[in-house]
């Protein structure tokens, strides 16, 4: 399908700007000042306001349809959060303002990091970190500061099971330590032995994904956490699956010594194009001091039941120091207390409990259609497998873009690496019944195709603006004119 361009749509003399009558005297631009061969294209309001309307809709969003995209955790983003978050007392907040004219703002932050840190069982949280990697970081440079406190300069490795997200080694690398790689069992479990025969005083801690990113609920958890303890390392827990635990279990309680929230995924803030993420850090008892910076303290206890505290903004005492200019995203703050204010308690409790339902729920239908590994109770999303026995050549990818062809977006392909033609697939608690079953009866009908007419998947998509692009070259090399641009040589 060709795309009209814009300049295709051009005439000369059309304009869309309507100015108002002068009433200055004109004086000339000087000539060096004006060019004559502005190769723009002239066209009428309506003409762009058609054609970015049209370039608008070309975009997939949560707004437009299912979009089962495994460990983003793509929930509907509710648009009171938005409300919210264009109050002007929010929105036109000067961040170099004092104190004392941001309590409002300050109270929200305050709260917030309660609630976090009640949700996840934490001792104390920081909002600063802009990102769930930034939040890593965070979190792997306070077990550094942490062990170097004590005098402890041994301490080189952080531990990784081999289903870890690719920002868990790319996050302990940043910060200068060495990422050792541990096997899973036959279970999809971290193994044990492995584990235990990689601990000791050389050490410095554990990262792991809980739900791990096959979905599915260490079995071992406490044996993993006790093992890294025993030999003096410090559990960092990658809390991006937090929608399956929300409510129900609390890393704290598990003994993590420190985890991050994806705002942008947990808690309902926009991924990406709808806005910048969040990834607030919550640390137990030893970690508190190292947070990164401004908290939220409360620096004068309100007097009476009808008085506010009065909040301030520190630097807790061996902090790791700022991550970013001012106070991370404040408007991922205030989306995220709605969110957690509007579900309350039982709210949360219930989004965990319909997310783990839902994708257990899509598992449990698809099984006899498609190779499941690990197959048993899984958390919010499950790992299939995207080939067939007996098909030659049909791969994750072809499945995935004939998931386009039926108007639904892919599940993460080709991750976790563990998972051969891995489709990793996360409903969230947002949809309802009619929509999943939906996409399992899609999901088998393209099982189908697969084995009668498999050229049918390997051509797909038929309905997207552009087909099959060399994705990796797409993403470093974008193109953002309107205008296709000649190859470069070579
Ligand atoms: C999304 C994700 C991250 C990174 O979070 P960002 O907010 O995208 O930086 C880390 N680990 C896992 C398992 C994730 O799914």
């Amino acid at each position: 399908m060709s795309e009209p361009l814009i300049y295709d749509i051009g005439s000369p003399g059309r304009q869309g700007a309507t100015l108002p009558v002068c009433d200055v005297p004109i004086t000339p631009i000087p000539s060096e000042l004006v060019r004559a061969n502005l190769d723009l294209p002239e066209v009428s309001e309506l003409q762009v306001v058609r054609h970015f309307t049209r370039l608008s809709s070309l975009n997939y969003s949560i707004d437009k349809g299912f979009y089962p995209l495994g460990s983003c955790t793509m929930k509907y983003n509710p648009k009171v959060n938005e409300d919210m978050a264009r109050l002007a007392g929010f929105a036109q907040l000067h961040p170099l303002v004092d104190n004392e004219g941001a309590q409002g703002a300050l109270a929200l932050m305050y709260q917030l990091q309660q609630w976090l840190a009640e949700i996840s069982g934490f001792k104390a949280v920081s909002l600063a970190p802009a990102a769930g990697a930034q939040g890593e970081f965070a979190g792997i440079l306070m077990i550094r500061k942490y062990h170097l406190d004590r005098g402890d300069t041994k301490r080189t490795k952080i531990l990784i099971p081999n289903s870890a997200h690719g920002t868990n080694p790319a996050t302990v690398t940043m910060a200068g330590f060495v990422a050792v790689e541990l096997p899973a069992d036959a279970n999809g479990d971290v193994d044990l032995k492995a584990l235990r025969e990689a601990c000791d005083d050389t050490v410095a801690g554990m990262m792991i994904t809980v739900p791990n990113t096959l979905g599915l609920f260490e079995s071992h958890i406490l044996e993993v956490v006790n093992a890294v303890h025993d030999c003096g390392g410090l559990m960092y827990m990658d809390g991006a699956n937090m929608n399956a635990l929300m409510g129900v279990v609390k890393p704290g309680e598990l003994g993590f010594d420190v985890m991050h929230y994806n705002l942008h995924k947990t808690f309902s803030t926009p991924h990406g194009g709808g806005g910048p993420g969040s990834g607030p850090v919550g640390v137990g008892e030893k970690l508190v001091p190292f947070l990164p910076g401004p908290v939220v303290t409360i620096s004068e206890e309100a007097t009476g039941d009808e008085e506010a505290p009065l909040y301030a903004m520190t630097m807790p005492p061996k902090s790791i120091g700022r991550l970013k200019a001012f106070y991370g995203n404040f408007g991922m703050h205030v989306r995220a207390f709605t969110y957690i204010a509007i579900n309350g308690d039982q709210g949360i409790k219930d989004i965990t409990r319909h997310a783990v339902l839902n994708a257990n729920y899509i598992r449990v239908k698809l099984q006899d259609t498609y190779k499941i590994p690990y197959n048993r109770a899984c958390g919010h999303e499950f790992v299939l497998e995207g080939h067939f026995e007996g098909v030659e050549n049909i791969h994750a990818l072809d499945i995935s873009k004939r998931l386009m062809d039926y108007g639904f977006h892919p599940p993460t392909n080709y991750f976790p690496l563990i998972v051969p033609e891995a489709l990793m697939i996360e409903p969230t608690e947002s949809e309802d019944k009619a929509t999943l079953d939906g996409f399992i009866d899609t999901m088998k009908k393209i099982a189908a195709e697969a084995h009668e007419n498999p050229d049918l998947l390997r051509s797909a998509p038929h309905t997207a603006p552009v087909s099959r692009l060399d994705e990796v070259r797409a993403a470093k090399q974008l193109v953002l004119c309107c205008r296709p641009i000649p190859e470069q040589g070579g």
